[in-house]
């Protein structure tokens, strides 16, 4: 809007200024300029201040406009109202020119700063040779021939040299910088200024010479250079910048320069063929502008490898920062596997390595005590199984959460510790202590900690923990030594009924354990039976009559380095190795021979009781085994009692039912072993197809002292009395026992007081011979 506003206002103007000047009516055209432009120069200082720009450039334009408004009045004023004083004329003409030469020195200051120095430096001084010399060639003469009076040579000079350093800051400033685009605002401006310099020197050449004709077209090219001003400010937009100058001082301009330098070189051709200047000049002048090219060149190629410098700076900074950032993100990307490695991913803790890693370092740093504590979930197995891998791992999680914080609340107070995962449900703590009671309270409170149930989602677990712990230096010196014995005792501990204790010390006597059971299994896998096992028999008897009524078949293993070694020991061991079921298959055979021989060679009706593994109950042949053996040894099934655990029989009640019947069927006898120890009703039993319940030896122990026991027992007796059951009591040491059981209507004895376990020679002497 603004923008055509003036552009209409000024096309308007000159159309109407050049038809007055054509109808020879200068008089309003003169008249009408002065308005114009006083006008505008107003409204340009009322649009800066309204819109509070900073004092800018327009600000002295519109100034500008406004004295050179005042200028043409006083010329108007000289020309048709009353002559003036010629140098008075020239002072108040003086006024814009001053204008116009600040407005170069604010352009030129606004973009000094962003110039090659060097370059700006040679293209001024080559600019202020070539104007002031042109200046002195041209205007030298009426000087020296001292046409002009003093106040005009005064006026004159200062013209010369505002005009002068006008053209030259211009024109050093255009020379340095390369123009990628110059606003038209600027361009205007720049152009505007050139002209009017041109129109000044020009002026002043003639006005020097006489030869100045008042009101011609000089006139108007002067105004038409103001117009350029006013023009400009059509095309200024506020607020945007017009970044015109760009690669300040390159080499780039250089052509420009030439062409520049050529043209310079043209006009002063032209000066001489107008027969203004003469040759002598020319020459100079053209000298110079050779040694001016030459220069530039030596500052283009300083400047080019100053550039190359920078450049080369710039990329080798550039390059710095690349690899700085790349350096980082591998640094990033290697903590990043560092942690990993180090940590388990599920429960964020250290994992295996690293906990053994650090407890090692710890080792190394010198005698400093410290303990492990290993722990590992009890049912951990069975959440697996039943509700998948998925929710074990958030119960893992879970869990190893509940550690962290205990760690942070219970041990950090206590002393320095740090925790990892070192297998599936296992969990270890390396605490930096090695004090008993510490340890103690610190195991005791972390199982009831976890005592507490897991929920997740909607399930609810309890799980708890066994805890097992050994101590640094004292129980082992080496990570593995003191994680296995850790382990060691955990495992133990976890063995523990629940009214025991759930953690334990490693002591020596552990591992002393431990040896001698594994030494016992090697033992076990390389035993001659028939030479290093034997069977012995403990008589039984009826409690009344004291007659024999039968016996106990039990193991008996002689190593001919190891010497006697218990079945208590050895059974359990055979059973966890696999190797019960043949050993048991040489009992029974051994068993069934010998009562096959006593009850044929003393017409007898004994019956022999065998131990039966819980293992042997689960093994597919041990049916037909029996059967085979009642054939091959011609036994009858009635000699032979199976002894049945109270543990096992219970533990697999459903199946043991039919188990019971089957071996009832054909003819065997069926006793409850270690009868009492156990927790099973009486009531239980009465599914079971069995005959007899053998007191367990604990309860005989203390039929004599405790009153509860002899309670007990006297229950026992009268239930199975109720169910049809026979009782034996086992492990009777003592006549008192005998008396009280008596009294209490057991039907059967066995124990010390009466006979002891005995080779098959003696037990053929003792009790069949007799
Ligand atoms: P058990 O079935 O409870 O056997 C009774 C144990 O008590 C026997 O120990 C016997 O010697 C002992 N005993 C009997 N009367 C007395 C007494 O008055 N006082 C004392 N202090 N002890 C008495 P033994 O022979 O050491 O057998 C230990 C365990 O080994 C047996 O306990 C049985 O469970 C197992 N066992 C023995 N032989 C065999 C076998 O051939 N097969 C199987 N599977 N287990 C066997
Ligand atoms: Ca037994």
């Amino acid at each position: 809007m603004k923008k055509y506003f003036y552009l209409i206002t000024h096309i308007i103007f000159f159309i109407i200024f050049i038809m007055l000047k054509l109808m020879h009516m200068s008089f309003y055209a003169n008249l009408m300029s002065i308005f114009f432009f006083l006008t505008l120069g107003i409204l340009i200082i009322y649009n800066t201040f309204k819109n509070s720009e900073p004092i800018s450039i327009w600000l002295v334009i519109g100034i500008m406009l406004i004295t050179s408004s005042l200028t043409d009045f006083v010329w108007f004023y000289n020309g048709y109202i009353h002559p003036l004083d010629g140098s008075l004329l020239l002072s108040v003409f003086a006024i814009p020119n001053f204008f116009i030469l600040l407005i170069s020195a604010i352009y030129f200051k606004k973009y000094y700063k962003r110039r090659n120095v060097l370059q700006l430096t040679l293209d001024f001084s080559f600019i202020l040779f070539i104007v002031f010399f042109i200046i002195f060639e041209l205007y030298l003469d009426p000087f020296i021939t001292g046409s002009a009076n003093i106040e005009l040579l005064m006026a004159s000079s200062f013209f010369l040299l505002v005009s002068g350093l006008t053209l030259i800051l211009m024109s050093s400033m255009i020379f340095t910088a390369k123009y990628e685009k110059l606003g038209l605002p600027y361009f205007l401006i720049i152009t505007g200024i050139y002209i009017f310099s041109f129109v000044t020197l020009y002026f002043i050449y003639l006005y020097m010479r006489e030869s100045y004709v008042y009101d011609g077209w000089l006139d108007v090219v002067y105004l038409l250079s103001i117009s350029f001003f006013t023009l400009s400010y059509a095309f200024f937009k506020t607020g945007k910048t017009y970044e015109t100058v760009v690669n300040y001082g390159e080499f780039s301009n250089f052509t420009s320069k030439k062409i520049l330098a050529v043209f310079y070189f043209l006009m002063l051709l032209v000066l001489i063929l107008l027969d203004i200047l003469t040759i002598g000049p020319f020459v100079i002048v053209s000298l110079i502008t050779i040694i001016y090219l030459y220069a530039n060149i030596q500052v283009h190629k300083a400047r080019m490898s100053e550039l190359e410098l920078i450049q080369e700076k710039e990329n080798n900074q550039r390059l710095e920062e690349e690899v700085g950032k790349r350096t980082h993100e591998l640094k990033d990307a290697y903590e990043h596997l560092k942690y990993q490695a180090s940590h388990d991913s599920l429960t964020g803790l250290y994992n295996r390595e690293t906990f053994l890693k650090y407890t090692c370092q710890h080792i190394k740093k010198g005698n400093q005590p410290f303990s492990i504590l290993y722990m590992d979930l009890d049912r951990f197995k069975v959440i697996n199984d039943i509700h998948g891998h998925t929710m074990g791992d958030r119960v893992l999680k879970k869990m190893a959460d509940l550690f962290s914080a205990f760690i942070e609340d219970k041990i950090t107070p206590i002393a320095t510790s740090f925790i990892g995962r070192i297998g599936g449900d296992e969990f270890a703590i390396l605490i930096n202590t090695t004090d008993y009671d510490t340890l103690i309270h610190l195991a005791e409170s972390i199982i009831d900690a976890l005592k507490e149930p897991i929920i997740i989602d909607n399930f609810q677990f309890s799980l708890g923990i066994s805890l097992g712990i050994s101590r640094y230096p004292d129980d082992a010196k080496t990570v593995e030594e003191l994680i296995r014995y850790a382990d060691l005792a955990m495992y133990h501990a976890k063995e523990a009924t629940s009214s025991q204790s759930k953690y334990l010390f490693y002591t020596s006597h552990l591992i002393q354990h431990i040896e001698r059971r594994n030494n016992i299994e090697l033992l076990l896998r390389n035993a001659d039976y028939d030479q290093q096992f034997s069977i012995n028999y403990q008589p039984q008897f009826d409690i009344h009559s004291k007659n024999l009524i039968g016996m106990e078949a039990l193991m008996r293993w002689e190593h001919p380095i190891y010497g006697y070694i218990s079945p208590a020991e050895f059974i359990p061991i055979a059973e966890e190795i696999g190797l019960i079921i043949e050993i048991s298959n040489w009992v029974f055979k051994k068993v069934f021979q010998q009562i096959y021989q006593w009850n044929t060679n003393y017409h007898q009706n004994l019956t022999v009781g065998i131990n039966v593994s819980p293992l042997s109950l689960d093994y597919v042949d041990f049916l037909p085994s029996l059967d085979q053996w009642l054939i091959d040894y011609n036994v009858n099934p009635e000699w032979i009692d199976l002894e049945i655990t109270e543990h096992s029989a219970m533990n697999f009640s459903i199946l043991m039912d039919e188990l019971f019947t089957t071996l009832s069927n054909r003819g065997f006898h069926v006793s409850i072993d270690d009868f009492g120890t156990g927790y099973s009703s009486l009531s239980y039993l009465k599914q079971f197809n069995v005959d007899r319940l053998k007191i367990a030896k604990e309860l005989i122990d203390h039929i004599v002292t405790d009153p509860n026991e002899r309670l007990i027992v006297n229950a026992i007796i009268k239930m199975a009395e109720g169910l049809g059951l026979k009782t034996i009591a086992e492990g009777v040491e003592t006549f008192e026992q005998l008396t009280i059981l008596s009294s209490l209507h057991c039907h059967e004895i066995q124990g010390y007081v009466l006979g002891k376990p005995v080779s098959p020679s003696d037990f053929e002497l003792l009790y069949l011979k007799k």
